[in-house]
């Protein structure tokens, strides 16, 4: 049976976003729960964009690694909705922050699901461009799913040029400041795709880390300084007590130059993935 808004009752609110809010809701009937994004009619039209961008990348993605969206509402002018799977324990963000220490064995599962994720999207020719423990959720089967594709792109050509200024600064890879010096495309655009595998990179070091790699613990970010850290700056590694295919692992998603980078098909065959058990 299809869902309609009058059947769903807002239980609390789940995060607020750019232009809209997320609500943990129930289906009054049955109980079922969902995550409902709401974006309001009055909002920036640049937020109502990043919306219509969201569901028309939700619709051509079906993987167990991507967060599922069941329907969509939308009065001609008014608000849009977009009705999710709930995914109960929030973001790898709110697991930072309340301190959970990640092992080896845990962020190989984290990993292991985010690469076959941006791998069923790069294979759908989908850029996700904002990476981060924010916009990864988790359920309490530490199941990891990718969310949040406001500012993602979807490829009409190979040869479609990437180069708009979108996404998290921090998260951002150095061809994305500085595609002549990192990019691959020779045409002055950077590859979105390495891009991603970057912000994975750092993603899996700040869970490992407990603090975003190239600050240290609460320090807040100078945007300027960052920028430079990352173009000229040695990328942030792992300490020694590490295992080596871990080590390894972040350091295939850390490649300064774009093109030595790793793409998402191949790290799900590192070494760093194969103990993880496949459900
Ligand atoms: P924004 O573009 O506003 O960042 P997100 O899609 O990242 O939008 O959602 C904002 C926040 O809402 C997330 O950081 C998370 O805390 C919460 N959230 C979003 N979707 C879900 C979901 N399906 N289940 C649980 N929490 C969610
Ligand atoms: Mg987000």
């Amino acid at each position: 049976a299809t869902i309609s808004l009058s059947d769903l009752e807002k239980i609390q609110v789940l995060g607020h976003g750019n232009g809209g809010t997320v609500y943990k809701v129930r289906h009054k009937r049955n109980s079922n729960i969902y995550a409902l994004k709401v974006v309001h009619s009055d909002c920036d039209p640049i937020n109502r964009r990043q919306i219509f961008r969201e569901i028309s990348i939700l619709r051509r993605t079906d993987s167990p690694y991507v967060v599922k969206s069941h329907s969509v509402f939308e009065k001609p002018g008014g608000d849009v909705a977009i009705l999710m799977e709930y995914m109960d324990r929030g973001t790898l963000e709110n697991l930072i922050k309340s301190g959970v220490n990640f092992s080896e064995e845990i962020l190989a599962k984290i990993a292991y699901q985010v690469v076959q994720g941006l791998e069923h999207l790069h294979s759908h020719k989908i850029i996700h461009r904002d990476l981060k423990p924010s916009n990864l959720l988790v359920n309490s089967e530490m199941e990891v799913k990718i969310a949040d594709f406001g500012v993602s792109k979807i490829m009409c050509r190979t040869l479609d040029p990437c180069n708009s200024y979108v996404g998290t600064c921090a998260y951002m890879s150095p061809e994305r400041f500085d595609p002549d010096t990192y990019g691959n495309n020779n045409d002055g655009s950077y590859n979105g795709y390495a891009s991603d595998i970057w912000s994975l990179g750092l993603t899996l070091l700040e869970l490992y880390l407990g603090h975003f790699p190239y600050l240290g613990e609460g320090q807040r970010p100078d945007w300027a300084t960052l920028m430079c850290a990352i173009c000229f700056g040695e990328p942030p590694s792992l300490p020694e007590s590490v295992s080596k295919e871990f080590r390894s692992f972040i350091e295939c998603c850390l490649q300064k130059d774009s093109s030595k980078r790793w793409k998402a098909s191949q790290l799900l065959g590192h070494p760093f993935l194969q103990k993880v058990k496949r459900p």
